[in-house]
């Protein structure tokens, strides 16, 4: 399993999971621009009644120019399509959040692309956009310590997924 956290309990709190998403911000390779992020996703499965949540992380590899980058929302919807089973897709899983935080002292915005993908992955598992929360977790206060949070529906965000016409 690649999940970074897992419980029967509660779902997740997007506190919990800034915390991992800054923790991953500072794995990553920020070798052009020095800015590091970091993204957790979250879902939930349900089988016969039970409910388990589940999240995902990544970071991003920023090597030479907005081209080459891997960015790490795809970096954390990538480890959950590997965990998933056949028998999940459709209709056990659910995404909840994609949480996103960023080194340094400037905040997240998210990219066109990763707002592709997402909504991408959430129409091939059969999840609603209008119930997954997108969140920057922005740091603030005196030592940035602590996260100001901008949430917003992943449908609002980007209403329709790309499509050939
Ligand atoms: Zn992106």
């Amino acid at each position: 399993m690649r999940e970074v956290m897992a419980t029967t309990g509660p779902d997740f709190h997007k506190d919990d999971l800034a915390t991992v998403a800054h923790e991953y911000s500072l794995k990553g390779i920020q070798s052009y621009d020095g800015m590091g992020v970091g993204a957790v996703v979250s879902f939930t499965k349900t089988r016969t009644n039970q409910s388990k949540h589940f999240a995902y992380a990544g970071t991003n590899m920023n090597l030479s120019g907005f081209q080459t980058k891997v960015h790490a929302e795809q970096n954390a919807l990538q480890q959950a399509l590997l965990d998933f089973e056949d028998d999940d897709l459709g209709v056990r899983v659910k995404m909840n959040k994609m949480v996103v935080a960023v080194t340094g002292d400037k905040d997240y915005l998210t990219c066109g692309h990763c707002l592709q993908i997402t909504r991408s992955v959430c129409d091939y598992l059969g999840c609603s956009p209008r119930q997954v929360d997108y969140i920057a977790a922005n740091h603030k206060g005196e030592d940035r310590d602590t996260f100001e949070f901008r949430e917003e529906k992943l449908d609002d965000l980007l209403s329709t997924t790309y499509a050939e016409w």
